[in-house]
């Protein structure tokens, strides 16, 4: 089966190239239907969406609860703004809090909005509750780490393109190699306040650390007072096989950050949960959003949620993701240097001598499957976590296909 793309897709090409900003580098696709796990182009094409919006989309395409949810609220009440209560708010961050265990949360909307708040509440907590002098709070970082697109967030990264251009930066973050426990460690002194980190790197590269990391993590920030603040934008939501992927080493962070599958690939949604001691060191004025716990957000995020409970996606992904990750090992393939992840959150790396991962993700395209490649020599699998063994069969098929030539 051959993918075929004609003029029409040709045509929007050059309109999107003409007028876009030039900050992305998109298979050449031009999808305009989606449903579950998968979607159609405008020449007709069908392809199954490994990728789920860097896992935005969970629960698939167009999930039927996360729609009617939507719909039901869209005739009712969109936005208020922060200036007025609505009453969709405080179901949804009910659901948040019992789902996740804290007390409370702070909606946002963009995964990188979640990640400044976090920024900012360990920060006032660090000076008003730690007693850090003023303007000395240090926040420790991982290298390879993806937190997004900010400023202060780029000024951080370890990747030179995501910083390059785009200084002066804000000071206050210290960075240590991913995994080394001992590194955080040494790096920890009476001004550290946070310690910012995704418990598997999934823009990195998926990234897995070492065993027991996560919870060598857990121990220090308690010994020394550090705010442990989990990145669970990608890794969350039942993506890595379990509700959070802290959640494999029984942690419990003191910052959760959630974003991506919270909004069900339906809104923008985004959410820094914590308890009160934490949570409460921001008073009126100190923070916000005009959209941030808006009633349709909130109406879709709560929807999104129940989705990811009562389908029981996190064991889902556990299951499928096991037994995709074996069927990959099997593949005798001269290109594959590894084959990592948790759950359904894989990444095939691609050895240096078989050239970059991209051309094997445009050969995949060519076979109906949407894989994007992440850090030049790895390409990402991460279906919605709706997906069934036959369709990941399906996609295992043609995979092998690709890989074995
Ligand atoms: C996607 C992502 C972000 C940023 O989210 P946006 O919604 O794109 O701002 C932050 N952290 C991680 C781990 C992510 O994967």
């Amino acid at each position: 089966m051959n993918h075929n793309t004609t003029s029409k897709t040709a045509s929007l090409l050059a309109e999107i190239n003409q007028y876009s900003a030039h900050n992305y580098h998109p298979l050449p696709v031009i999808i305009e239907k989606g449903e579950g796990v998968w979607v159609w182009d405008v020449d007709g094409n069908r392809y199954m969406d490994m990728l789920s919006a860097y896992s935005a989309l969970n629960q698939g395409h167009r999930h039927p609860v996360i729609l009617a949810a939507a719909r039901a609220q869209l005739d009712k009440l969109t936005l208020t703004s922060r200036a007025f209560h609505n009453d969709q708010m405080g179901p949804f961050l009910k659901t948040l809090c019992e789902a996740t265990g804290f007390e409370r949360a702070l909606p946002m909307n963009t995964g990188m909005e979640a990640v400044e708040t976090a920024i900012k509440m360990v920060r006032k907590w660090g000076y008003t509750i730690k007693g850090v002098p003023d303007n000395q709070a240090e926040i420790i970082v991982c290298e390879n780490n993806f937190h997004g697109r900010t400023t202060t967030i780029a000024g951080f990264s370890s990747e030179a393109q995501y910083r390059d251009g785009f200084g002066p930066f804000t000071p206050g973050f210290k960075c240590i190699p991913y995994g080394d426990a001992e590194a955080l460690a040494a790096a920890i002194n009476k001004n550290t306040v946070g310690f910012l980190v995704e418990p598997l790197q999934g823009e990195g590269g998926v990234v897995v650390p070492p065993d027991g990391f996560i919870s060598k993590a857990r121990e220090l920030c308690s010994q020394h007072s550090v705010a442990l603040m989990a990145d669970e934008i990608q890794t969350g939501l039942g993506r890595t096989g379990r509700l959070f992927c802290c959640d494999w080493e029984k942690v419990r962070p003191d910052v959760l950050i959630v974003g991506k599958a919270l909004g069900g690939g339906v809104y923008p949604i985004s959410a820094a949960i914590a308890d009160a001691e934490l949570m409460d060191v921001f008073t009126p004025g100190d923070h916000g959003s005009t959209f941030g716990g808006n009633p349709l957000a909130a109406a879709i995020g709560r929807a999104a949620l129940s989705v990811i409970l009562d389908e029981k996606l996190p064991e889902r992904s556990d299951q499928l993701g096991t037994w995709f990750i074996d069927k990959l090992r099997a593949i005798d393939s001269p290109h594959i240097e590894e084959i990592r992840g948790k759950g359904l959150m894989i990444g095939v790396v691609i050895k240096e001598s078989s050239g970059k991962a991209r051309p094997f993700c445009e050969a995949l395209q060519k076979k109906g499957i949407l894989a994007k490649e992440t850090h030049h020599q790895v390409i990402r699998f991460a279906p919605p976590l709706t997906i069934t063994q036959t369709e990941l069969a399906f996609a295992l098929e043609q995979i092998q296909q690709v890989l074995s030539t």
